[in-house]
């Protein structure tokens, strides 16, 4: 493959080749994987110039619906728009549901925007890094907004706060005892609160809602933070309330921006993804590693049996991983 040509192909915004460099940074050959790291050292110095916000939620919250009117929004103020998903599930259903074209019907007719649904390549961990040196390459390209999509599932809201700048939960109108439902962890990664379907019979509902939601984020914020997640009513049907979400990303931008913070979370970012990668690749090498494939079937039976336990069989397992 000439990697100079695809490089320069992707520097030029060309998508037949965008998708090309995006295959091969989804590919777990080990000869594709060599080949996506010269590709991406090539395009590094090119990337970094996008605002890059998540946005996530239950399914049939609204989040295609959001993304189809905010890309048009963008795409109406100039902008280049890239929707990428983060969905892990989808590699145990062989299909991907997020980031799915036909969802998004302007949207992915439009010459501005660019959508990739979520590389199935295994693990979370997989699909995070193929996430990650997409948006390098989608950078490159021009795209000056990335918006990654992830549904709610186990660990991808963290994964995906931990790729973005800002990081968005959408959610219904709920009150109350319906609160406890919304799980604590994704309101402390939330850098905006959207309350959707603020329309029709459920406009006030959401108002509530959203006034209590900025209550229960009140206790978890300081007072003197940086930073106080906002809580907004939105309507992405009717495309009311989609500006001011922007205002909105745009405002934590400039807070963050002025302290310094952004340069420093983007920082951190590549520091925690570095060590992800070495985790994955410890894991990966442990479960292929010979000597532990040999000694696994015989260890697993002595705990079954009783004759071992299971901290003596983790520490045999790790003591011939070392050798
Ligand atoms: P996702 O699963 O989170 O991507 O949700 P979708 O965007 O596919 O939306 C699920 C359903 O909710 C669809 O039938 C949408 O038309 C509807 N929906 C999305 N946003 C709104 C909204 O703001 N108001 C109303 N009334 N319906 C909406």
């Amino acid at each position: 493959m000439d990697l100079t040509a695809l490089g320069d192909a992707v520097l030029a915004g060309r998508r037949g080749e965008i998708a090309k460099a995006i295959t091969l940074v989804e590919s777990t050959r080990s000869d594709h994987r060599e080949q996506a790291q010269q590709l991406l050292l090539r395009l590094l110095p090119h990337a970094g110039g996008a605002i890059r916000v998540g946005i996530t939620g239950v399914p049939g919250v609204g989040k295609s619906t959001t993304i189809e009117a905010l890309g048009m929004y963008l795409i109406s103020l100039g902008h280049k728009v890239a929707v990428l998903a983060v969905d892990p599930s989808s590699t145990r259903t062989g299909g991907s549901i997020l980031g799915d074209k036909t969802r998004m019907q302007n949207l992915s007719v439009e010459p501005n925007a660019f959508i990739r649904p979520s590389p199935t390549s295994g693990t979370l961990g997989g699909v995070a890094k193929a996430t990650r040196e997409t948006m390098v390459l989608i950078e490159a390209a021009g795209y000056d907004v990335i918006l990654v999509e992830t549904v709610g599932v186990g660990q991808s809201e963290v994964t995906v706060a931990n790729m973005v700048d800002t990081f968005t939960f959408l959610t219904l109108a709920r009150t109350g005892d319906q609160l406890q439902g919304i799980k604590k962890g994704v309101l402390e990664l939330a850098d905006i609160v959207t309350v959707n379907k603020a329309d029709g019979k459920h406009a006030t509902e959401a108002k509530a809602a959203a006034r209590e939601l900025a209550g229960a984020l009140r206790l978890i914020y300081p007072h003197d933070a940086l930073w106080k997640p906002p809580v907004l009513t939105m309507s992405a049907l009717e495309n009311v309330g989609v500006d001011k979400f922007w205002d909105e990303v745009l405002r934590h931008r400039k807070v963050l921006g002025d302290a310094g913070e952004l340069e420093r979370k983007r920082h951190q970012q590549q520091v925690d993804w570095t060590w992800s990668m070495v985790h994955d690749q410890l894991l990966r090498r442990l479960d292929s590693d010979p000597a532990v494939r040999a000694i696994r079937g015989d260890v697993e039976q002595q705990v079954r049996d009783g004759s071992l336990t299971a901290a003596l069989a983790a520490k045999t397992i790790l003591d011939t991983f070392d050798k």
